[in-house]
């Protein structure tokens, strides 16, 4: 599908939605700011603001932009709606220390075959010199092959000239690891928006995700003790509730992240729709324990966003009481907190 149909197509979708969740809200002091009528309308789950119609123009002041996720270079597939803001601010502040850090870590740990690219390399002989990007890739500990992409011919004469003298000099800035923390934020941000994507607009319009979405718009500050963040290798695809412990009442988020033909699994927890998001993720950086009982969810299949009676579903059972028709596997997950 077409970009600017996919857009259109996840507005309906997400618009129907919001048509059927808007009745259980009052929101007659946003409809006094918001000068057109906004039951066809969606919000963008990060900033929560409400968008109609117009904003699927890109010519408009703040367009509606897809948002992939994971995102796309991890293999992940246009899911949610953000506005360009959110999207332009997270993907470059969030998306890329992820990015940075799948394909930098390995490189930084000397791990054979592991390849890197790096900007602006010079590489100078005697009488020549050229600049661009440069391919290594580690063939031994402290061994790399490299190689320049030359953007045109006269590049390429260059190049060809300078590895043909006796002696060159390469000159190219390290890469440092970007910090766990940021990489944390960037998985919290997508399994936020994953659930977003499965539950809708109920599952946004909780003032209990709002230092999760705070967390995602600052990421260099330190908001949430602990992002929930677990690799995890044996857990399928999808969606779980935690059962035990208590305190840790919420939802676990499986995805995978292809990067380098490689896939590899993450786990993120994110808080109960009952329970606090700040007090959660306090309770959780404290917890010794490191094993959650989980239900598998039974919902795969189930459409929240359209289906008046899934989102009740949703509301009843999940939202409130916490008693929705799971499987009781009694599946047991060992927690190893990357924080
Ligand atoms: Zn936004």
């Amino acid at each position: 599908m077409k970009p600017d149909k996919l857009r259109r197509h996840l507005f309906e979708t997400f618009s129907k939605n919001w048509q059927i969740v808007r009745p259980a809200y009052d929101f007659k002091e946003q409809s006094e700011i918001i000068d057109w009528d906004f039951r066809k309308a969606v919000i963008c789950p990060l900033c929560m603001r409400f968008f109609n119609t117009a904003a699927l123009s890109q010519e408009s002041v703040l367009p509606l932009t897809l948002e992939h996720c994971p995102p796309e270079e991890l293999g992940g597939k246009p899911k949610v709606l953000l506005c360009k803001e959110c999207n332009s601010k997270t993907g470059h502040d969030v998306d890329v220390k992820l990015m940075e850090f799948l394909h930098v870590q390995p490189f930084n740990n000397e791990e054979i075959n592991s390849s890197i690219e790096n900007k602006n390399t010079v590489i100078k002989s005697k009488d020549a010199e050229v600049r661009g990007t440069t391919v290594f890739k580690r063939l031994e500990k402290n061994k790399f092959y490299f190689d320049l992409k030359a953007k045109d011919e006269y590049r390429k004469a260059l190049y060809d000239k300078i590895q043909k003298a006796d002696e060159f000099q390469i000159t190219y800035k390290t890469h440092e690891t970007p910090s766990a923390h940021l990489v944390h934020v960037a998985l919290l941000k997508i399994a936020y928006l994953l659930a977003f994507h499965k539950f809708g607009h109920l599952f946004i319009l909780n003032s209990n995700y709002d230092f999760v979405r705070k967390q995602i718009l600052n990421p260099e500050q330190k908001i949430l003790k602990s992002k929930g963040v677990s690799q995890n290798t044996s857990l399928p695809l999808g969606f779980y509730l935690i059962s035990q412990p208590l305190f840790a009442k919420g939802i676990l988020v499986v995805f995978e992240l292809t990067y380098a033909g490689t896939k590899e699994k993450y786990a993120v927890i994110l808080n109960h729709p009952s329970l606090k998001d700040i007090a959660f993720y306090g309770d959780l950086s404290n917890y010794n324990g490191r094993t959650f009982s989980l239900e598998k969810e039974d919902f795969r299949d189930i459409d929240f966003l359209t289906s008046k009676e899934n989102i009740g579903l949703y509301y009843r059972d999940i939202n409130r009481d916490y008693s929705f028709n799971i499987q009781r596997l009694g599946l047991d997950f060992i927690y190893k907190n990357l924080d």
